[in-house]
């Protein structure tokens, strides 16, 4: 992602990251699977405290679209552009939205199914 970026975007995809290797960690044979690919299990607490920090400095706004979203699509609420859909629905973006997208100053949602978008 280049740094233009606006800084919530990039926050709610480490957020999301953060999600879902949580979640990766509480499943008992993913969380041996992490242990053996050198995930300590100690940083699990680490992991929980990057999150507390990431949802503080996210607009709060963001932060409940990003919850009620997962609540929906699980681990695949942020997702990236790819050649001009959104790869979560595979829907076409418009064209206005693919430059806003571009630019990336704004928080964008996908049209069709919702889900916040960002530019890769
Ligand atoms: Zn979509």
């Amino acid at each position: 992602m280049h740094w233009l970026v606006n800084k919530d975007i990039r926050l709610l995809v480490s957020l999301q990251d953060i999600d879902n290797l949580l979640e990766d960690a509480s499943d008992q044979g993913d969380a041996h699977e992490l242990k053996s690919l050198g995930f300590a299990l100690g940083s699990l607490e680490e992991l929980k405290n990057a999150r507390v920090r990431v949802r503080a400095a996210v607009d709060q706004a963001h932060v409940r679209a990003y919850d009620r979203l997962s609540g929906v699509y699980r681990r695949r609420s942020v997702v990236p552009i790819v050649n001009g859909t959104c790869s979560g629905c595979f829907g076409t973006l418009p064209t206005a939205r693919l430059q806003e997208a571009k630019i990336g100053d704004k928080v964008l949602c996908c049209e069709n199914c919702g889900r916040i978008l960002f530019w890769m």
